[in-house]
């Protein structure tokens, strides 16, 4: 037996349920893989059932004002992923009539649609024999084969997809899915619960002992440190906020009032007079750490109690102004 054969058996009876599941729905493999991307499943599930409630459908998505759409995304980070997701949509309704192309070849034509995306809509979606080869597949195949390839490498993807595309068979949206479980429940990054896995038996590292060698990342860059301090300026329920440029880190989402460094009294002082705020009494200081892909943001928090004034440029947060996880962390 294959160990294709065997992963599915165990996907059958070990398969997660998840909301975007059994649709087979284009649109909804879509949306679910981009949120996907670099957020766990159970921190998906919610946003998920939000945003397709708000926008059901591919036209309803690419007529969504991107304001709407942003805040639909807040907290899940990543936010250009939001706006490819449109992007995609609108190609889609424009070039395809509303309904999606069925191949690899023509969805990774899309915006923001890359080959594990196309691969994942146009096997789940359209039955068609087609790997979607993502960090989960690399891992339990470089585990399996004991293959010490750097898998950051698009060549070695490329190779893994050649490999699984010649073994989907004919339940290839399954097969694609039963890897992504496997690399969630079982074969997971730090720790594989081996003695659980359906895959032992065909498995190298396993049999000797090495799965803490695979896979090969390669060399990781250092993040970039940056400190910064923010201020919360409350007056009542509501804060001071301001969209950010359209460009660069954040673009178009809203911030909290922040400058670069760690102030010290003074100058926080100072900084608070600049931007025209008096305080009401004592302001306190919390620390809060935001990570992106490049940069790590060490945050000094100030939050203080301040009269409604009208600052130049700023506005009074009323609801529906989408703000970054980075600066959700400095509210709570
Ligand atoms: S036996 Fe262990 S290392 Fe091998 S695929 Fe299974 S969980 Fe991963």
């Amino acid at each position: 037996m294959e160990f294709t054969d065997t992963l599915l058996q165990w996907y059958d009876r070990n398969k997660r349920t998840l909301p975007w599941r059994g649709a087979g729905d284009a649109y909804a493999v879509l949306v679910s893989e981009i949120m996907l991307q670099q957020t766990r499943a159970a921190a998906v599930i919610p946003y998920y059932g939000r945003f397709m409630a708000a926008l059901p459908t591919v036209e309803a998505l690419a007529e969504c004002p991107e304001e709407r759409l942003l805040k639909l995304w807040e907290g899940l980070g990543y936010y250009s992923r939001a706006r490819n997701l449109k992007k995609c949509a609108q190609a889609v309704v424009a070039e395809h009539g509303g309904r999606f192309p069925q191949t690899v070849e023509e969805l990774k034509k899309l915006p923001g649609v890359g080959p594990y995306t196309a691969g994942a809509i146009a096997s789940i979606a359209f039955r068609r024999p087609e790997p979607a080869v993502d960090g989960n597949v690399l891992r339990v195949m470089a585990r399996l084969m004991e293959d010490g390839e750097t898998v950051t490498e698009q060549k070695v993807r490329d190779r893994w997809a050649a490999y699984l595309k010649s073994r989907m068979g004919d339940r290839p949206g399954d097969l694609n899915q039963a890897f992504m479980d496997l690399g969630s429940l079982i074969c997971l990054p730090k720790s594989p619960l081996c003695e659980s896995c359906p895959l032992a038996g065909f498995c190298g590292a396993f049999a000797h002992g090495t799965q803490a060698d695979y896979p090969n990342r390669g060399e990781k860059k250092a993040k970039r440190q940056e400190d910064l301090t923010v201020f919360v300026v409350r007056s009542g329920d509501s804060f001071l906020v301001r969209r950010r440029p359209e460009t660069g880190l954040l673009s178009g989402l809203y911030e909290l009032p922040n400058q670069s460094g760690h102030l010290d009294q003074e100058r926080i002082g100072q900084a608070l007079t600049k931007l025209g705020v008096r305080p009401l009494g004592a302001w306190e200081i919390v620390q809060r750490q935001h990570i992106f892909t490049h940069v790590i943001w060490h945050m000094q928090v100030v939050r203080l109690n301040a009269e409604r004034i009208e600052a130049p440029g700023w506005v009074w947060y009323t609801g529906s102004e989408p703000i970054p996880e980075a600066f959700l962390k400095c509210l709570r």
